[in-house]
């Protein structure tokens, strides 16, 4: 990785996991001894949507999740996974006119990656929360908490790396306009998700809670199988991808009394065992 794109007291983490996603995509040796990256290939690739519960699709990867919500035919896409995914959205939806907003539960890279191109072909909003609004327009991640280096120990971190390099990860679209919302929001399109501010994952970090559906987006607030060390429970993401550790568990008890059916995150399988439980498995986890 090269030291000129780090300055000395900002050290972009996420860049670095594009840096790597780059170097495996040109068939580079990784410039600080690693070696040449393991092809990840097979389980990763893009699965077929899944119905959660009725109006509510699963779409991207087994590494990476991004959902769609439907209303009277018309469509609100939460996040955006990878740039190599959009076609699973006209898959889906049919017309892409029918897809009325995008709306992100945080900006990075993993969850923007089709955002600016349904804004362009669908003629969509995208939505985001104030404080992440410049992530989602430049790229320019806030300085997070820790490195990448203990991660490169877990070999699903290399096919996460993998899976970046293979679907646009390291050029991931900046998104050109954003519609800004703050918490306690409702959002006038399809589902009329409230806005629970979840900060500390990233700095504008929110649930979205689909009251009628029954569903709470949680985005990377917690995940359910963590994309680098393949630990499988509810947990917090690792410091390398988080701005504030301590902010994102205080967070958690912000979502835990919203009553779901379905627990759905960034990264693994969608919980049902209730939200509040999954707060108090994160918290345990983050304990050890
Ligand atoms: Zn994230
Ligand atoms: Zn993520």
């Amino acid at each position: 990785m090269s030291e000129g794109t780090r300055t000395p007291d900002r050290l972009d983490h996420n860049q670095e996991l594009y840096q790597l996603s780059y170097a495996h995509r040109a068939g580079r040796q990784s410039t600080d001894g690693l070696g040449v990256l393991p092809v990840a290939s097979g389980p990763e690739m893009a699965d077929p949507p899944k119905q959660i519960v009725p109006g509510v699709q699963r779409l991207g990867s087994s590494l990476v999740n991004f959902y769609l919500v439907e209303e009277d035919g018309r469509y609100t896409v939460v996040d955006a996974g990878m740039p190599g995914y959009f076609g699973q959205v006209p898959a889906a939806v049919g017309e892409l006119s029918t897809v009325a907003a995008v709306v992100l539960t945080h900006a990075h890279a993993d969850h923007i990656g089709i955002a600016e191109r349904l804004r362009s072909e669908a003629q969509t909003r995208v939505h985001v929360h104030e404080a992440d609004a410049q992530l989602a327009r430049t790229g320019n991640m806030p300085a997070t908490e820790g490195s990448f280096l203990p991660l490169l120990r877990y070999p699903t971190t290399w096919r996460l790396v993998a899976h970046f390099a293979t679907n646009g990860g390291a050029r991931v679209p900046r998104i050109t306009d954003v519609t800004t919302f703050t918490d306690g929001a409702v959002l006038d399109v399809p589902g009329s998700p409230q806005v629970i501010a979840t900060p500390g994952h990233t700095h504008g970090h929110v649930a979205l809670h689909f009251e009628r559906h029954g569903v709470l987006f949680a985005g990377d607030a917690l995940c359910t199988r963590n994309p680098f060390t393949g630990r499988d429970g509810p947990q917090i993401m690792p410091p390398a991808v988080t701005a504030s550790t301590e902010q994102a568990l205080a967070s958690l008890e912000r979502i835990a009394d919203v009553e779901a059916s379905h627990l759905l995150v960034g990264h693994g399988e969608p919980w049902t065992g209730g939200v509040r439980a999954a707060v108090e498995r994160a918290r345990e986890t983050a304990d050890r």
